[in-house]
């Protein structure tokens, strides 16, 4: 008989989620493998983002999404002082530019509040001016709570932990097929090229969550898991303006996106975006053609914005589980075992506020995992 190797749980992708969860189950559990299709971590959605630690202000009331990201702003702030991971609690301005959207201003107040965010403040033309002399808005909301972080460093510590406690991080290895053994999960990678068996299965693979969980047998459709693609685009400033702290618009009424933002990062770098616009393929090119829309939302609250200092920076594509158009929908994070697939756990449309939640999200499925153990 071919010797195939086991292990106890076994992780697909090594993006934020993945690797939270590894470190957080390496502590409890031996042979933990993570298994990554890239050359190395974070290589996706998890670097192309904003690096933003959400406060949690927007998410529907009893969402995973309101839970994990109050929960992990916390953890997560925690984590860094101990580990020194650069960070800053930045804090952000929510600004309203006309009558309409002071009149929101409130509403988002208490809507946090029914998230336990009850940190927000409001401010008045001249303290804005204060704060942020370039902006111009007539009211707005100041959340204290609101940071920026290393994303790059809070993986590499993640992997660095989860490896010294004994788990191994494999790249170069795609997952290509799952079978079922009732009780285990064959798995092979690269086409056959290495074959393992596990116990568990964490399917953390982001854009590519809903064709794991078809691999492994699951219908995406019946179950509603299947992914749409969101793209959201970055242009940078030059010369960029002076900006102090993060600055978003009130919302648009869509939910896909907290509209086009300035989000400054570590290296005082300040960006604007994203934007958000469904798209088919998973591909990264940014179209510059989107700068005039970009121009008319940013001078909306930096009238000394020029067209021509906009140029493009990067982009992020969201793993949404609601297409155009359709109800707001929430993580999934679920055992399969109900479905006929014990020890599956499938974490998919893990978008914003997916960064902040990762400590949060680590610490809920590791109490899943010990059911099994
Ligand atoms: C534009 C944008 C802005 C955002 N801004 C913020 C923010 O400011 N704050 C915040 O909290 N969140 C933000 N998010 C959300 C956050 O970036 C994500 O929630 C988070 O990065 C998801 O991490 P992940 O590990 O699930 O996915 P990923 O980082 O995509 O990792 C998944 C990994 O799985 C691997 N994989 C896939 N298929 C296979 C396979 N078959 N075999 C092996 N490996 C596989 C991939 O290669 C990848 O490395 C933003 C997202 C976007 C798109």
């Amino acid at each position: 008989m071919s010797h195939i190797d086991t292990f106890n749980i076994t992780i697909i992708g090594a993006g934020v989620i993945g690797l939270a969860i590894a470190e957080e189950l390496s502590f409890q559990h031996e042979r933990v493998l993570v298994v990554e299709k890239n050359t190395g971590f974070g290589q996706e959605t998890s670097s192309r983002n904003s690096e933003v630690i959400h406060a949690g202000i927007y998410y529907p009331h009893g969402f995973l999404k309101a839970a994990f990201c109050t929960d992990g702003n916390t953890l997560l702030y925690r984590l860094c002082r101990e580990r020194k991971i650069p960070h800053t609690r930045i804090g952000k301005l929510i600004v309203a530019t006309d009558e309409e959207e002071c009149g929101k201003l409130a509403s988002i107040q208490k809507h946090a509040e029914g998230n336990g965010v009850r940190d927000l403040t409001l401010l008045g033309k001249k303290q804005i001016l204060t704060l942020e002399p370039e902006v111009v808005a007539k009211a707005a909301i100041f959340s204290p709570s609101t940071g920026i972080i290393d994303s790059h460093s809070l993986m590499r510590s993640f992997c660095v932990n989860a490896e010294s406690n004994g788990a191994i991080v494999a790249f170069r290895s795609e997952v290509t097929a799952i079978h079922n053994e009732y009780g285990s999960y064959e798995l092979e990678t690269n086409r056959g090229e290495y074959r393992l068996r596990t116990k568990l299965l964490i399917n953390c693979a982001g854009l590519y969550s809903d064709r794991i969980a078809a691999l492994a047998g699951i219908d995406i459709d019946r179950h509603g898991y299947r992914l749409k693609y969101c793209k959201g685009n970055y242009f940078t400033a030059s010369p960029a303006p002076k900006l102090h702290h993060l600055v978003y618009p009130v919302p648009p009424e869509n939910t896909v996106s907290l509209g086009i933002h300035a989000t400054r990062d570590l290296g005082n770098r300040i960006k604007f975006g994203p934007d958000s616009h469904y798209v088919d393929e998973i591909e990264y090119t940014i179209d510059e053609g989107r700068k005039a829309s970009f121009y008319h939302s940013i001078k909306k609250y930096l009238p000394g914005i020029k067209e021509d200092a906009l140029h493009p920076d990067m982009c992020g594509i969201r793993p949404k589980l609601q297409g155009p158009g359709e109800p707001y929908r929430d993580f999934i994070i679920q055992d399969e075992k109900e479905k006929g697939y014990p020890g599956l756990i499938n974490l998919i449309g893990i978008e914003s506020p997916g960064l902040t939640s990762c400590v949060a999200i680590a610490r809920y499925v590791s109490s899943i995992v010990s059911q099994y153990f």
